[in-house]
């Protein structure tokens, strides 16, 4: 860190390991059993090489299932608390269609895939993104008993706040499977990344 220096910009990158990943998968998901079933393979991926927290998520056309772009959870390696996987993968998706709403006049409706229940960050990042759609693989007791990460003060009637702005939502998308990532995060000796509460697993 630099004392007495503002920094004026910041940048991220996904894994390398994103690449060579992506080229065994079609570039187009048509179900969303497929669709989580690279949701959850991108969160595997990021702990088997230790390039972050056991989540991943990514961003469908639904109309053709072409993936827009993908994510996965970044906070360590890029010291920003910011940077869950749903947020990557959302913003990666409005730098490739070149706009902040991926829901505005004209656009085809976009759905978030997402490994995990978002927390209440993702959520607000949810409610500005323009999505129109979300799967949702693993429950928030999922998150919460399997690693210990603490999803924040959701709002106890997220469901019908999302349902109110005409966002469809589908959960517990191969919910075992995703769980299952969680699981192994803590057992491969995980390390949760929370402001003021971070601490190793296990
Ligand atoms: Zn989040």
């Amino acid at each position: 860190m630099q004392e007495n220096q503002i920094v004026t910009s910041m940048n991220f990158s996904l894994p390398k390991w994103i690449q060579e990943e992506l080229a065994c998968w079609p570039t187009h998901l048509p179900s969303t059993n497929e669709q989580m079933r690279l949701a959850i393979a991108l969160s595997r991926k990021n702990v088997e090489h230790k390039t972050g927290g056991p989540f991943g998520a990514i961003v469908i056309d639904e109309s053709t299932g072409l993936v827009l772009s993908v994510g996965v959870n970044r906070v360590e390696h890029t010291n920003c608390s910011l940077l869950h996987a749903e947020a990557v993968a959302l913003m990666l998706a409005q730098q490739r269609i070149n706009s902040f709403d991926l829901g505005g006049p004209g656009m085809p409706r976009r759905k978030l895939v997402t490994s995990a229940q978002p927390c209440v960050q993702c959520f607000g990042n949810i409610h500005w993104s323009g999505i129109w759609a979300m799967a949702i693989g693993a429950t928030k007791g999922d998150v919460e008993t399997l690693t210990g990460f603490d999803e924040g003060p959701l709002h106890p009637n997220w469901r019908e706040e999302l349902r109110a702005q005409g966002l469809s939502l589908e959960e517990e998308v191969m919910r075992r499977e995703a769980s299952a990532v969680l699981r192994y995060y803590r057992e491969s000796g995980g390390f949760i990344y929370q402001g003021r509460r971070s601490k190793p697993l296990g």
